[in-house]
């Protein structure tokens, strides 16, 4: 080799040792950003895992939720042998109750999103997680064990908790958006949709769900208007095909609503500006679907967790850690990107795995749980022995049944309205409490045309009469204070 290619393969050398260096300090600056980016500071209890034996209701994990994220870290948890009890919350399934088929669940090509749920609940407590119909109204993260209390009047002392409380639809805050609200204006397709047969209706949003609402709507309705406040859909690709070869659907960009507008009963029409133009027109319609996004579940957790600037529990990533050691999320509550009900599911098997190593970290093994169970601080959950509620299936017995008695209760329902058939147990339970009341139901999917002769546009539906008259209705999924109240008001 000459003196003159040596010196050349050391400049080089040289020059790329020097830009591995350069590389790697920006590579290194570059994660330090973003570790400082998800970095939040943990606070952590001292924690005895004997001194768990000193309290009643104790639970190993607690999971206040029940949707993908709920349900997958119920069934890790559960299967690792950890006392696994679910609060299911309101809505229990969350909103993959509300979708009708899902093409991209993995493994599964087309399936139900009610039966996705199912299927987890199913497999959760195979392992033994315990559910509760319930809804979490407070928790005391100052101190450990963790103290949660339900509506139902129960304290549970919780060794971890994981938030996996979810998402509820965004709503606009225009006039007549309230007043007409399930009077023609419905977040819920899946739940609605047969109450627009032959009738015009629009889907406010771009998005996904704006896509998926759109869908769920086509076969029951004349015709969908989809109003797009960009001028471009925000969907995936794969879904905005799903929109194309139907004459059923008109998409209008660059549109938002100004107001909608109603007969006092119903929805009639909508006010729409153009935001390009400013030029109004008020477009004449039936229903009104939202699908403009959603505010995460977190109002427990206020001032207690971290959390950003929209209400997402901030978590430690790659971890579902929250900013208190024990206490992790997972879903929705937490996830403002992805919002795939996969990722969901992931986030609580993340959260699930956290949890047992946060528990094992701090001395909870085999020995430590029989003693817990043997100090008889275990919670012992008791479902609800649903009391018998008289189905109504035609007008006649209906009419037989408001007239005959002094009071009666009707809870219009259907099988796949998840607040619904939340509240059934909730309703079972009050029934046996509240003898002075007639407690009936009519599922609206066996019975349409009876909804149709009593006028009933949405689900869940509750209606009171007394001596034969209509004097309280409410379209509100509600807790059972919420039921207890509604009934005691009119008795
Ligand atoms: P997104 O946040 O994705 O979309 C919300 C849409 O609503 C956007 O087009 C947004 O407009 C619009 N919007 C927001 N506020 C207003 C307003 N005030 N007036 C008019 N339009 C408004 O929410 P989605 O619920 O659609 O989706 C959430 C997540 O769930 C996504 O990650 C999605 O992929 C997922 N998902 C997946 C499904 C599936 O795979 N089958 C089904 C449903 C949801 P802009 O674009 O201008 O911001």
């Amino acid at each position: 080799m000459n003196s003159n290619r040596k010196f050349w393969m050391f400049v080089s050398c040289g020059v790329i040792s020097i830009c591995v260096v350069i590389l790697s300090s920006c590579w290194s600056v570059r994660d330090n950003v973003q570790d400082q980016a998800m970095a939040i500071s943990q606070s952590q209890f001292p924690i005895d895992i004997q001194t768990a034996t000193r309290y009643s209701n104790v639970v190993d994990v607690l999971i206040i939720g029940s949707g993908p994220a709920g349900l997958s870290a119920a069934e890790y948890c559960a299967r690792n042998k950890l006392k696994t009890v679910v609060v299911e919350g309101i809505n229990p399934g969350g909103q993959l109750m509300r979708t009708s088929y899902v093409e991209n669940w993995p493994g599964a090509p087309r399936a139900l999103g009610a039966d996705i749920i199912e299927a987890l609940h199913n497999q959760a407590t195979q392992f033994g997680a315990e559910f509760i119909s319930d809804i979490v109204t407070d928790v005391d993260i100052t101190s450990w064990p963790f103290v949660v209390k339900t509506e139902g009047g129960l304290t549970i002392h919780a060794l971890s908790i994981i938030v996996a409380t979810g998402a509820n639809p965004r709503t606009l805050g225009v006039e007549g958006e309230q007043r007409y609200w399930a009077a023609g204006v419905s977040t819920c397709a899946i739940c609605d949709a047969a109450f627009y047969e032959g009738k015009n209706v629009i889907v406010v949003g771009g998005g996904d769900s704006a896509v998926e609402e759109t869908m769920q709507l086509l076969p029951h309705v004349a015709h969908v208007t989809l109003l797009v406040r960009k001028n471009h859909l925000r969907a995936a690709p794969s879904m905005q095909e799903r929109l194309k070869g139907s004459d059923k659907i008109t998409i209008m960009y660059n549109v938002e609503i100004e107001k909608i507008i109603g007969d006092e009963s119903h929805v009639t029409a909508v006010q729409i500006y153009n935001n390009i133009n400013g030029e109004t027109q008020q477009l004449p319609i039936d229903g009104v679907f939202l699908a403009i996004g959603h505010i995460p579940n977190t109002s427990i957790f206020k001032n207690k967790l971290v959390m950003d600037e929209e209400g997402y529990i901030i978590v430690q990533s790659p971890s579902q850690k929250t900013s208190i050691g024990g206490i992790f999320a997972a879903g929705d509550v937490e996830d403002r990107h992805y919002r795939q009900a996969g990722v969901a599911a992931g986030s609580g098997i993340k959260a699930a795995l956290d949890s047992s190593a946060f528990l094992t970290e701090h001395g909870f093994n085999e020995s430590v749980a029989h003693q817990i169970d043997d100090a008889d601080a275990y919670l012992d959950v008791h479902a609800d022995e649903p009391a018998a509620v008289t189905m109504i299936d035609s007008l006649d017995s209906f009419k037989r049944l408001i007239g005959s008695n002094d009071a009666v209760i009707v809870d219009f329902y259907a099988p796949y309205c998840s607040s619904c058939m939340a509240m059934m147990p909730r309703y079972a339970s009050l029934s046996r409490t509240t003898p002075s009341v007639v407690f009936t139901k009519v599922d609206i999917e066996k019975s349409p045309q009876l909804a149709k002769e009593l006028n009933v546009r949405t689900i869940p539906h509750l209606r009171i009469y007394k001596q034969g008259q209509l004097v309280s209705s409410s379209n509100q999924p509600m807790s059972k204070k919420e039921l207890t109240q509604f009934i005691k008001a009119v008795l």
